[in-house]
């Protein structure tokens, strides 16, 4: 009981816990937290689990060594960087929402990849928390020539580590991948 209590207190009010007060499946209000990452319906049973999305995140290089980020066309975070990436869809692979969304945002073909490694983040949207689990991939694009923002990003620009400003990375985990990348290559 203790330790659920200071999860409660850790917990931002955007925490699903918090959020959802009506049972999504038959609408009663008898729908309450059970244990800590979910919530039952006493009326018709319905069980809701806050589970993490999983989310992949590309770390794209040019032929300068240098790392691309993307400027992001969205809340939260809208007009500041970000790799480009997004959420794994419902039945799809990693692999394949990798690939997608590098096409979607940047007309960017993929020739390679390899994993890295992964991150958590809670991702705030319409007041709402959605636990992510980041995935983070070394891409090798075919070429790097004719990109073109699109989807859901302003623009896009390749850095070396002098040239960013850590502050303009909002999300931790896609700090920590970039702070990662540009350590690993010092060693
Ligand atoms: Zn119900």
């Amino acid at each position: 009981m203790a330790k659920s209590s200071e999860n409660n207190r850790l917990m931002r009010d955007t925490h699903p816990l918090k959020v959802m007060r009506f049972c999504p499946k038959c609408g009663s209000s008898d729908f309450k937290v059970a244990g800590e990452r979910s919530l039952k319906c006493k009326t018709c049973g319905f069980h809701y689990f806050a589970n993490s999305s999983a989310a992949v995140a590309a770390l794209v290089v040019n032929d300068e060594g240098k790392l691309m980020l993307t400027k992001r066309g969205i809340d939260p975070g809208y007009g500041k960087l970000d790799l480009p990436g997004g959420f794994v869809d419902p039945g799809e692979t990693v692999e394949n929402a990798l690939k997608r969304e590098l096409y979607e945002e940047l007309g960017l073909k993929v020739q390679s990849f390899h994993y890295l490694g992964s991150a958590p983040n809670e991702y705030i949207f319409s007041d709402f928390s959605v636990f992510t689990i980041d995935l983070a991939f070394k891409v090798i694009p075919e070429t790097t020539q004719g990109l073109r923002a699109m989807d859901d990003i302003l623009d896009y620009k390749f850095y070396s580590e002098q040239e960013i400003d850590y502050n303009d990375i909002p999300a931790p985990s896609i700090k920590h991948f970039v702070q990662q990348y540009f350590q690993n290559e010092r060693n």
